[in-house]
């Protein structure tokens, strides 16, 4: 590999249809990620989502950028609404469970809090001025008590997703938060208040946001009126991205974003993995089953972002195995009684890797590419090892390299397990259970199967009827 023709940096870019080299005038990266909507709990699915700017914040850190990354959480939507009035919770109640729960969840999975975590329903001030703001410049009418943005007045409308809306009808409206683009319309800013939702009492009417205008009026507020980089799941593109550029622009007149990234959907048997379609594993899920975050991660983040990974407990495996290769790698650095010297031909290898591990990763992320170069790297010094051909003082760059992928994928350090219950309480619950389905009980044999994965303990059946348990790791 020649360093001189080292390729810069670059991401492909939603908006321009092309991968482009990436910087920025102060090397301060203003970032925003649109966040979990906090009607049930996260799936594995939304984590990719979650993972990939992640990836990208430590990969950008290690290029020498300053982070200034926001992410909103959306308390407050359609289906919030619908599903608190059903459970029989006040918004904040029923939303407030969901978010803990995915801030634990990205905790455990390693994904670092970004400079801002946002609440939608704390900021209605500023969506209610950023609709002000439209209205005045000209893109807003109410209909109904609601107040809709005329994307007739909004040319660009259409330049993310790349579709051409010129055509379609002046004045019909949408009221739904989420569509498809056979549906673009004028969309909702401002909802009017109806019997039994959440409303605020303001200047635009009596009623709640729409969907889209948090995310503009948050960015806005904590970035300034330009981004550099605008993260999101694929689904997002159209209309959400779309309406974030129409309400932001429509407002500045200037370019809301620079770098439009979006990751690919998780699939299960090829299906996206979605709450609506009933396939959806969750983070304790995976708990329950024994697998730690960090295989979840590390499965997540092999696969680069706008590749399409379809989720099977056989990934999930491999991913585990993966991960203990490398920390046996490192152990093996670690304790191998090395001789003295420091063999050249060694250091050449661990340079190669690190300057192909820093090439995969500034094209666009490649990290599939990335750990193939540290793949090679550790079977080629394992075979050094073997031979003698490492020594001592091969030691430091091969422990550097290893600790530059850590500090991207974060998959090294095992989650510390807890069991919260005594042995014998669980050999008494384990024995219970085994009655309980002898005599075909097998709700209780369930119930017992989950109060054990509460105090943190998975079970194993093995095929000739016996049941071991070990701790869960999540
Ligand atoms: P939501 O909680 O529905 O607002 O989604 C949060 C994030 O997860 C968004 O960026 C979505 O695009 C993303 N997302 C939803 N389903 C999937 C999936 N199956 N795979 C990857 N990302 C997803
Ligand atoms: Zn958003």
């Amino acid at each position: 590999m020649n360093d001189t023709l080292a390729m810069p940096l670059r991401f492909y870019n939603t908006l321009t249809q092309k991968t482009e080299e990436f910087s920025t005038r102060d090397n301060v990266v203003r970032m925003y990620t649109c966040g979990p909507t906090v009607y049930n709990y996260a799936h594995i699915g939304n984590f990719r989502s979650f993972i990939f700017p992640d990836i990208l914040r430590r990969w950008l850190r290690a290029r020498g950028f300053t982070l200034k990354h926001v992410m909103n959480i959306t308390d407050i939507d359609d289906k919030i609404i619908r599903d608190s009035v059903k459970a029989g919770k006040s918004l904040d109640e029923f939303t407030s469970v969901y978010t803990e729960a995915f801030l634990a969840d990205t905790a455990s999975l390693r994904v670092e809090r970004p400079e801002h975590i946002v609440s939608a329903v704390k900021h209605i001030p500023e969506m209610i001025e950023a609709v002000q703001q439209l209205t005045e410049r000209g893109h807003t009418y109410v209909s109904e008590g609601s107040t809709y943005y005329r994307i007739s007045t909004f040319p660009e409308y259409g330049k993310l997703s790349h579709n051409d809306f010129s055509g379609i009808r002046a004045g019909a409206r949408v009221d739904n938060d989420e569509y498809d683009k056979d549906d673009a319309r004028d969309f909702v800013l401002w909802k009017a208040a109806k019997e039994g939702e959440p409303s605020w009492d303001t200047p635009i009417g009596v009623g709640r946001p729409g969907w889209h205008i948090e995310c503009s009026a948050m960015a806005m507020k904590y970035l300034g009126d330009q981004l550099d980089i605008h993260t999101g799941g694929v689904d997002l593109t159209f209309p959400h991205h779309e309406n974030e550029i129409a309400q932001a622009e429509g407002i500045t007149g200037k370019q809301f974003v620079r770098f439009w990234l979006h990751a690919e959907h998780l699939s299960v048997d090829s299906q996206k993995m979605s709450k609506s379609l009933g396939n959806v594993y969750t983070l304790r899920d995976l708990g329950e089953r024994g697998f730690p975050p960090e295989a979840l991660r590390y499965l997540l983040g092999s696969v680069p972002y706008r590749k399409k990974l379809n989720f099977t407990f056989d990934g999930l495996k491999a991913a585990v195995t993966s991960i203990e290769r490398l920390r046996n790698f490192q152990l093996r650095l670690w304790n191998t009684k090395l001789t003295e010297g420091t063999n050249p031909a060694a250091e050449e290898r661990a340079r190669v890797a690190d300057s192909a591990f820093d090439e995969a990763m500034d094209d666009d992320l490649n990290t599939a590419e990335a750990l193939g170069a540290v793949f090679e790297y550790v079977r080629e010094t394992n075979s050094a090892l073997d031979s003698g051909d490492f020594r001592v003082g091969n030691g430091p760059s091969a422990l550097a390299f290893l600790a530059k992928f850590d500090s991207i994928f974060d998959v090294l350090r095992p989650t510390v397990l807890s069991v919260s219950m005594a042995p014998t309480e669980i050999e008494t619950l384990i024995a219970e259970r085994a009655s309980a389905k002898k005599v075909r009980n097998f709700a209780r044999a369930d119930e017992i199967r989950k109060e054990l994965a509460d105090h943190g303990v998975v079970l194993e059946d093995t095929k000739d009827g016996k049941t071991n348990w070990k701790p869960a790791q999540s």
